[in-house]
Formats: structure tokens, sequence, C-alpha cells
């Protein structure tokens, strides 16, 4: 539902009141007198702890995510390799209870017998199985590669196809664009991504972009920011982005920064919300990559043919570079450093709102929704996921952070929104494994 422009404001009062009590600084001051007197604290060792307790129990309150578990997983080990914490090395007996109690949420019989489910005895799922295989190359050993059954996960991958292109996100169940993504990123994280399964895939999303820019998760659907991570991001793993408007979808995207609080909402006429920072913008890089994609192939087109760019062209002036004058607000606290790059998001504000809104108000564990609600493992690992993509890809892949630099968390590579450098040692680890298996 819509939200009134009275609730709207009450958030943005709500956050003003935050970057107030970080800042020193009255309601009504000019952004030229804003200066920080605080900076703001990524409180790391909280949230481990936070992830940590995670992993190993849960109170009795989260009976409701039983068919998430999976995704809880994924959570707390993604969240903890964007602080530093790398399971495996600190704790190899939690990571191998991780990784037995993944092996556990698969079926032992019947169709989808390489899938996970969200939790022992439950049916393969694609969102759970692509939850599952995400953990799993965060934890990166050889007894984690070993979890997954590559050729029993084709299988499935492939019984969940739909003939026009999209997938069925389990036997019997919704076709629609989160089947998509998870189905095409877990086959890039198996190595086993072909024509065959990418087919039809991009004109299926093509048909879930709405008249607003966005994606929504059916054809017809509304935009909604997952669905349009989702859709973009297997536009991309297709390498057939091009069916998109992407003018109009980033123009959406740009619009969904709240403009006083800095984070991003999931829908027009909806609260900011933390789970968006990445949901949101995590798009923006992958944006780039489709773009850069497109130039690319158009380049070399352009050798014979005389090719249209004009798919591919963004209209950077959509974007403000600079903020209107609407007071204190994330962007005027948090302002981008001038002639560093042309970023299409407030980087900065968008890290002013994590760190000063979406942290617990008293220097406690896990992130949230906003400020006045509780934490929880999904907004912690999305908030510091956003936190990522605004530090590492918010000016041209320079790191830009707001705070002192001990805030730095690990870059991630934002189709997959697994970290970087786990990525690239998995894809190295079963390279080396598939090249020992042919020979
Ligand atoms: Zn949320």
């Amino acid at each position: 539902m819509s939200k009134s422009l009275d609730e709207i404001a009450d958030l943005q009062a709500l956050a003003r009141g935050c970057y107030e009590d970080r800042f020193c600084i009255p309601l009504d001051s000019d952004a030229s007198d804003v200066v920080s007197t605080a900076p703001d604290v990524l409180s790391r060792d909280a949230h481990v702890d936070y992830l940590l307790k995670g992993l190993r129990a849960l109170p009795q309150g989260f009976t409701s995510l039983d068919a998430s578990r999976t995704w809880v997983v994924y959570w707390c080990t993604h969240g903890l390799a964007l602080l530093g914490y790398d399971l495996h090395v600190e704790d190899e007996a939690l990571a191998r209870d991780v990784v037995e109690f993944l092996k556990s949420c698969r079926p032992s019989a019947g169709l989808g017998v390489g899938g996970f489910g969200g939790g022992p005895g439950q049916i393969p799922h694609l969102a759970t199985t692509y939850a599952a295989t995400c953990a799993l190359v965060t934890i990166g050993t050889d007894y984690a590669r070993e979890a997954l059954d590559v050729d029993a996960i084709r299988a499935f991958l492939c019984a969940m196809k739909d003939q026009d292109g999209g997938f069925r996100v389990h036997e019997g169940g919704e076709i629609d664009v989160r089947g998509c993504y998870a189905a095409l990123a877990t086959a890039h994280l198996c190595d086993i991504l072909d024509d065959d399964l990418a087919r039809g895939v991009s004109a299926f999303v093509a048909r879930c972009q709405s008249y607003e820019g966005g994606i929504g998760g059916e054809p017809f659907g509304e935009a909604h920011g997952g669905y349009t991570f989702c859709g973009l991001a297997a536009c991309w793993l297709a390498r057939d982005p091009n069916r998109l408007d992407l003018p109009s979808l980033e123009r959406w995207l740009a619009n969904r920064q709240g403009e006083v609080e800095g984070g991003f909402n999931g829908r027009t006429n909806k609260l900011v919300d933390g789970c968006y920072s990445f949901w949101q913008g995590g798009c923006f890089p992958v944006l780039e990559r489709c773009t850069n994609m497109l130039l690319i192939r158009c380049i070399e087109q352009s050798r014979f043919t005389r090719y249209s760019t004009s798919r591919v062209h963004i209209d950077t002036s959509l974007i403000e570079s600079e903020p209107r004058p609407i007071g204190v607000c994330a962007a005027t606290v948090f302002p981008p450093k001038p002639a560093v790059g042309s970023a299409s998001f407030a980087a900065n504000a968008l890290q002013g709102w994590i760190l000063d809104c979406c942290q617990s108000d008293h220097g406690g564990g896990g992130l949230r929704d906003k400020p006045g609600v509780g934490r929880d493992h999904y907004h912690t690992c999305y908030c510091l996921s956003g936190l990522s993509v605004a530090q590492h890809y918010g000016r041209c892949d320079t790191i830009d952070v707001v705070g002192p630099e001990t805030n730095v968390v690990a870059k991630i590579d934002p189709v997959l929104n697994v970290v970087e450098h786990k990525y690239k040692a998995w894809m190295a680890l079963i390279e080396a494994k598939g090249d020992a298996v042919e020979r």
C-alpha cells in the first residue's frame, strides 16, 4: 500500500533527528554551516557478534522463518564476510557445522535432488538454492564446494525452466523474475551457465518492465526494487541487457533515493528502507556493467555496420549533481566529494543513512529497516551490502568512505552479492577442479 505524505514526512523527521544527534546541528541550519563533530562509526564488533549468534541459534520468535533457514545462513555468513570476518579461519568448527546444515537442506531423492530447500525436509526452491550456494561460496573451502552436486543442480534448474524463458521457483510454483535471477546466478557460480539456461530470460524480464521504468515480479506487475535488481542482474548474466529500456530504468532508480533520508525506497510512494540500500543501490554498478557490455558490442559491430547506440545512451542530465535546497538532509550532511567522476546516486548520503539511521541507537549489533524498528539478520545483510556498493562503486570505483577508514567493508561482486575476493577465489577453485576432472 502506498504511504501518505504525512507518513513519509514523519520518517524524514526521524532521519533528520538522527543526523542532528550525530552532528549537533539545528534543524534549520544552512548546509554550509554543517560541521561534523562525531564521525559515524560502523559498530563492526557488535555486528559480528550479532551475526555469529544468528548462525548458532535463533530465539523462539524466529519460528516464522522456518522456511528461510538457508536464507538466514546466507545473511549471516555474507554479513560476516563483509565485515572482514572469515568464518572458516576464525571458527572452523562453526563453518563445518554450517556446511553440514546446508547439506541437510538437500532432498535425498526426487526432482530437485541437487537444489536446497528452506530447511531440512523442505522441497527445493530456486531462491534458497541461490542462498545456500552463495553461503558455500562465502565459506569457500573444499568441503563447502563438495556440498554442491553440480550435475544435479543443473538437472534441477533445467526442470524449473519454462518454455517462455522464465523459471518456476519450485515444482508447481510461480514463474517470476526472482526465479530467473536465482537460477542464472546459481548456474554462474557452479560454472554451468549456458545458452539453454539463458535462453529467453531477458525477453521474459523485459515483459516485466513497467511503464515506470522499474521491473515487477511478473508481466504487468508494479515496479519494485527487489525484482528490479533480480531482473537487471539476470539480463546481465544472460548477456542480453539490451532488451530492457535502460535509460528509463535508471531514471526510476535515481528517483527512489529519498532526498532527505539518503536511503532508497522500494516502490513509488513508499517509505525509505535500509534493505533497498542494496536492492536499488546495487543496481547502479550492474547497470554500468550492462551499458559497458553494450557499448563494447556497439564498438565491435560498428567496424562492420552502422549500429545505433540510442538504446544504450544514459542521460546523466536526469541525475541532479547538487542536492536541492531542502534544509538538513543526508546529501547536505554527507555531500559528494567534488570532481571525482559522476555517480548516478548520492553514495555518501546512502552511507549516512545506513550508518546513522540503520544502526541501533545504542551501538548494539545488527542493522534495521529504519529508525524506530528492530534489527534483523536480513536488514543487517542488505544494509551492509548497500554500504559496500556506496563505498566501492559510488565514485568511479574509487573507495569513498563516510566516517573513519575503519568503516570500510569488503567489496562485493554486485551481480551476485558475494564478497568479490571470495567470488574470484571460488571461481578459480571450481575451474581448477573442472580441469582436473577433464584430465
Ligand atoms: Zn526492508
